[in-house]
């Protein structure tokens, strides 16, 4: 296929350079947004056409719009880093880009080529350079590519107008301040994807149901919820936006299977890293009570949890409605294994180490 043919209208007004100075300084997140957007419209006589760089701004929709009813709607989420020559890189966009297709296949959307899905990404990285902050403080500009149900029509079928789009916004470090552990909420009441259900896929819906497990969470001032399976609601499965990892005192690490959960990226570049650091890397059915018994017996001596954000955060406290245990590793921020694995993958986004792994894409 013929590479996509992008248009770009430039941004007669692009914020000016001390402004840009003052937002990179503290970006946040999700709060500034860079100059332009990528758009790129599909039906099924044209496919996918009409693909524009314009300058950022509101969309006016119908209110009748198919996304608005029935939330036929994919994204991802991925970062592009300053290397400190200069030059700006993706880590592993490819995946992301076969991850959104296999979001569009379970949400009923058309499927964007993989290498138009990276050029997208480029080119909306190109026109808005200036916004990459620099490596220091392990800030990025995160990219939201997305794709939702753009017809105006309010009947329950898969929709014939797809908008597809890229926008991207600085981000600052997840962790001001130092590596922290997140304590954490196992929800009895909430599950997140059944079998057959929508898990799998990056998708809003799966989003929004989680919202108010969260806030149970934060009602018992934990950070984050985990989710466990809700068939038999014994293995767990993942956090509202990462996945988990489990450190045995042997050296080995287990990682909940997949089908169900969000299938991360950060969580498989994390399977072949392990390997290569020697341990023994499992994916399987993880049991609630091989955690709890594990922390408490010494056979789980690290757990954490890993994902675009925070690339890997040490996991402190599980709390339940009746009971807690300990951090697997007391009040340490995180233990060798959990920082030796966050150093390895930060240090080859920021491009401080080899990237062996071939995983690193110049923009
Ligand atoms: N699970 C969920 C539910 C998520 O939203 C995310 C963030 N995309 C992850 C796991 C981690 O995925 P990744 O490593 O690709 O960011």
């Amino acid at each position: 296929m013929p590479p996509m043919q992008i248009s770009t209208t430039p941004n007669p007004t692009p914020v000016d350079d001390a402004r840009l100075a003052g937002i990179l300084a503290s970006p946040g997140f999700g709060v500034h947004f860079t100059d332009h957007m990528l758009t790129v419209e599909w039906t099924p006589q044209e496919g996918w056409h009409a693909a524009r760089i314009t300058p950022y701004g509101p969309l006016t929709l119908d209110p009748a719009t198919a996304v608005l009813h029935y939330a036929q709607e994919i994204f991802e989420g991925m970062k592009a880093y300053r290397h400190a020559d200069g030059s700006v890189w993706l880590f592993r966009p490819e995946a992301n880009a076969e991850r959104m297709a296999r979001s569009s296949a379970r949400l009923a959307l058309p499927v964007l080529d993989p290498a138009d899905f990276v050029e997208t990404v480029d080119a909306l990285v190109r026109a808005d350079e200036r916004w990459v902050p620099d490596a220091e403080g392990e800030k990025s500009l995160y990219l939201r590519p997305f794709m939702f149900a753009s017809e105006t029509f309010l009947g329950v079928r898969p929709s014939q107008h797809v908008t597809y789009m890229v926008i991207a916004s600085p981000a600052g470090a997840y962790f001001r301040g130092g590596v922290k552990p997140v304590s954490l909420w196992l929800t009895e009441e909430y599950t997140r994807a059944g079998r057959g259900g929508m898990g799998a896929a990056k998708t809003g819906g799966n989003y929004a149901s989680s919202l108010v497990a969260q806030q149970e969470a934060s009602a018992h001032g934990c950070d984050q919820v985990v989710f466990l399976d809700a068939q038999e609601g014994r293995y767990v499965e993942e956090l509202g936006g990462m996945n988990m990892y489990f450190v045995h005192a042997d050296g080995t690490i287990s990682t909940p299977a997949t089908g169900t959960i969000l299938e991360g990226i950060t969580r498989s570049s994390i399977i072949e890293l392990a390997g290569k650091l020697g341990h023994q890397v499992v994916e399987r059915k993880f049991t609630i009570d091989e955690w709890r018994d594990g922390v408490t017996s010494g056979d789980i001596v690290e757990v954490f949890a890993c994902g675009t954000a925070a690339v890997v955060t040490p996991v402190g406290a599980l709390k339940w409605a009746g009971g807690e245990v300990p951090s697997a590793t007391g009040d340490a921020e995180g233990g060798p294994v959990t920082t030796t694995i966050r150093q390895a993958l930060v240090d080859i986004q920021y491009g401080r180490a080899e990237d062996t792994f071939g995983w690193m894409h110049r923009v």
